[in-house]
């Protein structure tokens, strides 16, 4: 586990958001008990998340999309260490417009805040149908709540942007989604059993 660690230290000191240890403990273990076995990621960032999510078991494969060429690049360097290339893909891509075919056990979305929404409605189609769509950052540092503790105009935009993403998901009529308040806020959207 040294490497992760190194992974996780290189996150910090080039300020490379990662998911928080709350979080990442919270998807391994659902990985674990849900039998997971095919994770789509939007947000690769160096891999972190793709590499823990792959490690709690062999039969894990992860396809796992990023749209930043350094960080793509860091994220082949860092799983190609964890010899775990046979099992993670990385699509160097803009999520937004990327083509992946196939269905996933589990769809997680850790990329641009502001555009959760088009993510979810694109990626959809490559739900399994127990398959589950996690989102992670829906509490934004605790701003979501409280958007009073910023006055940063940009940061407050974003805030309505994650409240809007989380009416959308309660609204939504084929699905019901569980809000988590633990790392910086988790949801788990499923789809409803058809009758
Ligand atoms: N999941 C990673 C982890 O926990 O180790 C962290 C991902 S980081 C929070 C978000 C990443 O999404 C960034 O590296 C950013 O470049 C990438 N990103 C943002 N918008 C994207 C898009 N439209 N397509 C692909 N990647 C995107």
């Amino acid at each position: 586990m040294g490497e992760i660690l190194e992974i996780k230290k290189y996150a910090k000191e080039n300020h490379v958001p990662i998911m928080q240890d709350e979080g990442i403990a919270f998807l391994c273990d659902y990985i674990r008990t849900h039998s997971v076995k095919r994770v789509l990621e939007i947000g690769t960032a160096i891999g972190y998340s793709a590499i823990m999510f792959a490690s709690t078991s062999p039969d894990v494969e992860v396809v796992t999309i990023e749209r930043d060429e350094t960080l793509f690049k860091e994220a082949l360097v860092n799983i190609q260490k964890m010899k775990l290339e046979d099992r993670i893909q990385v699509v160097f891509e803009d999520a937004l417009t990327a083509n992946i075919t196939g269905k996933f056990d589990l769809i997680f979305i850790d990329a641009a805040k502001s555009q959760y929404q088009k993510f979810f409605l694109k990626y959809q189609e490559n739900l399994a149908d127990d398959g589950v769509i996690v989102t992670d950052n829906l509490s934004f540092h605790g701003m979501v709540e409280h958007p009073e503790l910023t006055q940063n105009r940009n940061t407050r935009q974003l805030i309505h942007k994650i409240q809007d993403y989380i009416e959308f998901l309660k609204n939504l009529e084929d699905y019901e989604t569980t809000f988590y308040s633990l790392g910086d806020g988790v949801s788990v959207t499923k789809k409803k059993p058809k009758n």
